[in-house]
C-alpha cells in the first residue's frame, strides 16, 4: 500500500500575513493565533488588519517559550474558552508544534504560518513535545497535516541567513534518505511503501537546492525576495516535508538525534546536524565520489557544518562519539532505516571521513 499526504493547502508569497484573514475564511470564523515575542511585536498588526478587512475574528495568545504538554493545555483551554474554531501557529518550530497540537486536541482548523524556512515542521503531521528542560519528551502523531500552511516570503527574507541554511540542511537529507527507503523497499515515515510521488518530490527538493540554494542565501543576506529564494522556501518547507513523510527517513536523521545527546552540539540547529548526517550517510553508503563532493561543497558554501569542530565537538571527541554510537542506527528503529551493510561502526568511520574531507574543503575555500 502507498499513501500520499500533505497539507490541504499551501500558499506562499510576499505579503501573505495581511492576506491571512481572507485565506483562513473557508476554515473557520474565529481564530486563535499562538505566537512569540517577535510575532506579537512585528507581525500582529498586519494579521489583525487582514482579519479586520476580511470581517473575521482573531485573538492572540503569547507563547510561553517551550512546547510542553502544560503549554498545550494552557493554549487549548484559552481557545476553548474563547470559542475558537481554528488555531494558527505563527512563528518558529516550537510555536508551530504547540499550535498544531492545540488544533489537533480541539479537532478544529489547523493553520501554520512559519516565520522561518528553517525546517520541514510546518507541513508535517507530527508535533514534538518537550519537557521543561527543552529535551524531547514525545513525538505526537497527529494523524493529519495542517489545513493550511501560509508562508510570507517577505518575512522569511528578513530572517537570519543561518535559518534558511538550516532549512536547506534538513531539506538536503530528504532525497538521500528517501532513496535508501525506496531502493530497499523500506517503509516511509507514515509506515507505507514509497510512492513514486515521494521519491519524485524528494528528488525535486534536492535539485531545487543545488540550483537555487546559494542564490537564495545571497537574497536573504540582502533581505530581498527573489525567484530563487521563493523556490528554496518552497523546497525547505513543502517539498522537504511531503518528501520525508512519503519518502522515508534514514541515518541522517538518526545521526542528528544522536548528536543532540551531546551537550557540545547544542549550539547547532536540527538542520545543521541533519546536513552533517547526510554527508555521513553518503560516505557510509560509499556513494560515487562526485555525488559526495556535490553535497559537501554545497554544505560548505551554505555555511552548514562539514566538520566536527563546526558542530561544536573539539575536545574528547572520540570518547563522546563512542558514547552515542549505539544511537547511529538502532536495530529496532523503523523510523530511521539504515541501508544494508551500514551499521554504527561504519557510520562512525564515515563521521571521521567527512570531518577530514570537510576540513580540506574549508581550507580550499
Ligand atoms: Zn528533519
Amino acid at each position: 500500500m502507498i499513501r500520499i499526504q500533505g497539507p490541504r493547502a499551501y500558499v506562499q508569497g510576499p505579503g501573505i500575513l495581511k492576506k491571512l484573514g481572507s485565506l483562513v475564511q473557508p476554515l473557520g470564523s474565529h481564530f486563535l493565533v499562538v505566537t512569540g515575542h517577535t510575532g506579537m511585536t512585528r507581525y500582529r498588526a498586519a494579521v489583525e488588519e487582514g482579519f479586520r478587512e476580511a470581517g473575521a475574528a482573531v485573538e492572540f495568545v503569547r507563547f510561553g517559550g517551550e512546547s510542553t504538554a502544560a503549554e498545550a493545555d494552557r493554549v487549548t483551554a484559552l481557545a476553548r474558552e474563547a470559542g475558537c474554531d481554528g488555531v494558527i501557529g505563527l512563528g518558529g518550530g516550537k510555536v508551530i508544534d504547540t499550535g498544531k497540537l492545540t488544533a489537533h486536541r480541539l479537532g478544529c482548523a489547523m493553520v501554520v504560518v512559519p516565520t522561518l524556512a528553517s525546517s520541514d515542521a510546518p507541513c508535517s503531521s507530527l508535533s514534538i513535545v518537550y519537557d521543561e528542560k527543552g529535551a524531547v519528551s514525545e513525538v505526537v502523531l497527529l494523524g493529519r497535516n495542517p489545513d493550511l500552511v501560509a508562508v510570507d516570503s517577505e518575512v522569511i527574507a528578513q530572517a537570519p541567513a543561518r535559518m534558511l541554511a538550516c532549512g536547506m540542511g534538513d531539506a538536503l537529507a530528504t532525497y538521500y534518505e528517501a532513496r535508501v527507503c525506496h531502493e530497499n523497499g523500506f517503509p516511509n515515515a507514515i509506515g507505507t511503501q514509497i510512492p513514486v510521488t515521494g521519491i519524485g518530490l524528494a528528488r525535486l527538493c534536492r535539485d531545487t537546492l543545488y540550483a537555487d540554494g546559494l542564490d537564495a542565501m545571497e537574497a536573504v543576506r540582502a533581505q530581498k525576495v527573489t525567484p530563487a529564494l521563493e523556490r528554496v522556501i518552497e523546497a525547505n518547507t513543502y517539498l522537504s516535508a511531503v518528501g520525508f513523510e512519503c519518502g522515508g527517513l534514514s541515518c541522517a536523521h538518526a545521526l542528528q538525534d544522536a548528536l543532540s545527546e551531546l551537550e557540545d552540539c547544542h549550539g547547532c540547529y536540527h538542520g545543521e546536524k541533519v546536513a552533517f548526517g547526510t554527508l555521513c550517510l553518503l560516505a557510509a553508503e560509499g556513494r560515487p565520489e562526485e555525488e559526495q563532493r556535490q553535497a559537501m561543497d554545497f554544505c560548505a558554501q551554505a555555511g552548514l557544518p562539514v566538520t566536527l569542530a563546526q558542530l561544536g565537538l573539539t575536545e574528547g571527541v572520540e570518547e563522546k562519539l563512542r558514547s552515542i554510537q549505539h544511537l547511529f542506527c538502532p536495530p529496532d528503529d523503523i523510523a530511521h532505516s539504515a541501508p544494508p551493510g551500514v551499521d554504527g561502526g561504519k557510520l562512525l568511520s564515515a563521521i571521521y571521513q567527512v570531518d577530514r574531507r570537510g576540513r580540506e574543503t574549508l581550507e580550499k575555500m
